[in-house]
């Protein structure tokens, strides 16, 4: 066999850094679980000083989903997750789609024939079967077949997959960052397939051949591989190839029993966005799924992740996934924000309630920015500066700020008129005339403010306090709606 096209191959491969991939396959959506195998795989790689990867998985044409691709690009950017190399970039081991490795699978497939590794096989088995690994090696009369009559009915045009040839006895052991050694008995292990008769390589063989010609170091994915990590493990003994180090992570769950799917109705990453979480918030908390740092630190950038993110503190027990937890740490990113972030991510939600241009997004914002856990809740809470809800006139009595429905109606009445005369409309003066009213009636200020409050919203809960939704509402609407209020009292 001319090995030329191998050593040029070989001599692509980048030595001297830690290298790490994600390799999506493009299924439409962003699963928790995948996010957060994105995020360690790429922490790795930036924390070494490394190279991130990402490879685009679509042999299972099956599975494509138009627009999928796009999904992941989209992702990952938002996560700010930049990747060193891939389809869109380029590099020096592409190219970085599965489907247009097509030909390098099958070479080596036959490279590893020639050692002895594996062989053709030439029974009529169903892909299902094939691929469940219901397939008895003893009694597959090609694992037997000459070399010789192997290669006569290749030539003959006899359609064929090619199996690994597993040893048939003794052990085999793999080493994972998280797990620590395996062991497993190679009698246990089936042939499996790694061409299919289309000439498309296996998952459980592309992946091989990709991470070695890549010059993946750290192999990080979901521990639903690790029972295939022995196999793998084999093909890279066989064709002589250094091991990458593995890092398996165990799934995210939606509760003790269940992992969590998307099809159970669980969110996805652009569901959660959807949803009204930050990007920011759900990347810091997805990274704690399964990782500790080592202090009592919660909160972290991605900057912060880079610089102590560790293999040591990535737990091997699934990690729940606790949409509460979530909700904390969203509300915490909010707070943490600038006004002026928090008012430009807020405007598209409070606009979807409030149409009245006279109405100043960003002084609504303001109010809501320390009461916000998701950006869902918005719309609901900030309705009433656009339409004034049909309220009860019970909400005038309060027994806290000792009102009722005759004291509203005296205060009602004498502030409409000091408003009316009003020049400046602002925070001070409105609140000062309130608080002038009060001491004129030797009353608490709550006994104004409430009711004013209540005639100027319609509902007793509301972002920010009588002073900030009559300023925000502006004279003439305030004016209308105490009048309305008082109506309602008379
Ligand atoms: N394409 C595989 C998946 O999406 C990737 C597994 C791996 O990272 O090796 O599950």
């Amino acid at each position: 066999m001319d090995m030329t096209w191998f050593e040029e191959m070989e001599a692509r491969i980048p030595q001297g850094e830690v290298r790490t991939r994600f390799a999506p396959s493009p299924t439409g959506y962003m699963h928790v679980g995948n996010l957060r195998t994105a995020l360690y795989t790429w922490l790795i790689a930036r924390h070494a000083g490394g190279k991130f990867l990402l490879r685009i998985e679509d042999t299972d044409q099956g599975r494509l989903v138009e627009g999928a691709v796009d999904v992941i690009y989209k992702t990952l950017a938002e996560c700010h997750l930049d990747h060193d190399e891939g389809p869109d970039v380029g590099g020096p081991v592409g190219p970085y789609v599965q489907t247009e490795r097509r030909p390098f699978y099958g070479k080596y497939a036959e490279l590893l024939v020639e050692r002895g590794h594996a062989y053709r096989c030439f029974c009529e088995k169903t892909e299902s079967e094939e691929d469940t690994g219901e397939f008895d090696r003893a009694a597959n009369p090609c694992r037997f077949l000459s070399r010789e009559e192997s290669d006569r009915r290749a030539a003959a045009g006899e359609p064929f997959v090619i199996r690994q040839r597993i040893p048939e006895e003794g052990t085999t052991t793999f080493h994972d960052e998280i797990f620590g050694d395996i062991t497993v008995e190679n009698k246990t292990l089936d042939d499996q397939v790694l061409m299919k008769r289309d000439g498309l390589p296996t998952y459980n063989f592309a992946n091989v051949i990709d991470d070695h010609l890549m010059g993946i170091t750290h192999v990080v994915r979901g521990s639903e591989y690790l029972s295939s990590a022995p196999k793998y493990n084999l093909l890279y003994e066989g064709f002589g190839w250094p091991i990458p180090k593995y890092v398996h992570c165990s799934p995210v769950m939606r509760d003790q029993q269940n992992k969590m799917s998307k099809r159970h109705g669980d969110p996805s990453y652009e569901d959660l966005i959807a949803q009204g979480y930050l990007t920011d918030a759900v990347l810091n908390y997805v990274a704690l799924l399964g990782w500790s740092p080592r202090g009592e630190q919660e909160i972290f950038s991605l900057d912060e992740l880079k610089a102590v993110f560790e293999l040591s503190g990535v737990s091997k027990s699934p990690a729940i996934f606790d949409i509460e937890k979530l909700r904390y740490f969203n509300a915490s990113y909010i707070r943490a924000m600038s006004p002026e972030a928090f008012a430009a991510l807020a405007e598209p939600w409070i606009r979807k309630s409030v149409k009245n241009p006279a109405v100043d997004p960003a002084a609504v914002a303001a109010l809501l920015q320390q009461r916000t856990e998701v950006l869902t809740e918005i719309p609901e809470k900030v309705a009433f500066f656009d339409a004034l809800p049909d309220y009860d006139v019970e909400l005038f009595t309060h027994k806290k700020s000792k009102s009722d429905a005759e004291s509203s109606r005296d205060v009602l009445t004498a502030v409409i008129p000091l408003f009316e005369a009003l020049e400046m409309w602002d925070d001070e003066h409105i609140l000062d005339t309130m608080v002038k009213l009060a001491e004129e009636r030797g009353e608490k200020n709550a006994k104004v403010m409430w009711p004013v409050r209540i005639a100027a919203a319609g509902q007793a809960v509301t972002p920010g306090g009588a002073v900030e939704i009559c300023r925000i509402l502006g004279k003439d609407e305030t004016l209308r709606r105490l009048r309305l209020g008082l109506e309602k009292l008379s």
